[in-house]
C-alpha cells in the first residue's frame, strides 16, 4: 500500500491545502494529513480545533485520515512506517525553505524519507493561512479562500459575527 503524510500548520486550512489534499489522495492509497503541534508558534486555532476542521473538510475523502504530531517529522513518519511526505509549492519563495526541509529529512532518516511536491493550482497560488487571518482580522471577506464553516470559525476568533 502506498501511503503518504501531508504535514503542516493548517492554521486554518484553506482551499489551497484542500486542493493539495484532494490531489495527493488520488495518487496515494492512504493520506494522513497531520497537524504539527509547533510550540514555537502561537496559532489562532488549537491543534484539536485544526484537526476537527480538517476532519470535517475531508469527510468525503475515504482514504484521508487526520492526525497531529509534535517533535521531529522523521520520527513521526518512522513510527507510522510511512516513507513519503507531501508538501505544496506555491511560488519560488516556498522553494528554498521546502528544499531545505526535504534535504534535512532525507539526511535525518538516512535516505528513507522522501518529499514529493505538488504545485499549487494557479487560483490558489497566492493563498496562505496568514493572509486569510489578516483579512479576517479586518473583517474582510475570506469566503473565497476557505470553506464557509471555516470562515465562520475564523471570524469568531476575531470577535466578528458571521458575514
Ligand atoms: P507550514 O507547514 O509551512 O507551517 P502551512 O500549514 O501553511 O505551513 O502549509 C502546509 C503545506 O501546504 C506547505 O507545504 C505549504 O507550502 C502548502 N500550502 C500552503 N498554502 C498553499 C496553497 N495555497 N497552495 C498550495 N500549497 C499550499
Amino acid at each position: 500500500m502506498k501511503a503518504a503524510i501531508y504535514p503542516g500548520s493548517f492554521d486554518p486550512m484553506t482551499y489551497g491545502h484542500l486542493d493539495i489534499i484532494r490531489r495527493a489522495a488520488e495518487i496515494f492509497d492512504e493520506l494522513t494529513v497531520s497537524v504539527l503541534n509547533n510550540k514555537g508558534k502561537s496559532p489562532l486555532f488549537s491543534v484539536e480545533e485544526r484537526v476537527k476542521i480538517l476532519q470535517e473538510a475531508t469527510k468525503e475523502l475515504p482514504n484521508v485520515k487526520v492526525d497531529s504530531f509534535s517533535g521531529l517529522l522523521v520520527d513521526y513518519a518512522k513510527e507510522k512506517d510511512v516513507h513519503v511526505i507531501i508538501r505544496g509549492l506555491r511560488a519560488i519563495t516556498d522553494f528554498e525553505y521546502e528544499l531545505q526541509g526535504a534535504q534535512t529529512n532525507r539526511i535525518l532518516s538516512e535516505g528513507k524519507l522522501d518529499t514529493m511536491f505538488l504545485t499549487t493550482s494557479l487560483e490558489y497560488a497566492y493563498l496562505s493561512s496568514s493572509s486569510v487571518k489578516e483579512i479576517a482580522s479586518f473583517h474582510g471577506d475570506i469566503t473565497q479562500f476557505v470553506p464557509e464553516f471555516v470562515a465562520q470559525l475564523v471570524y469568531e476568533k476575531y470577535g466578528h459575527t458571521a458575514k
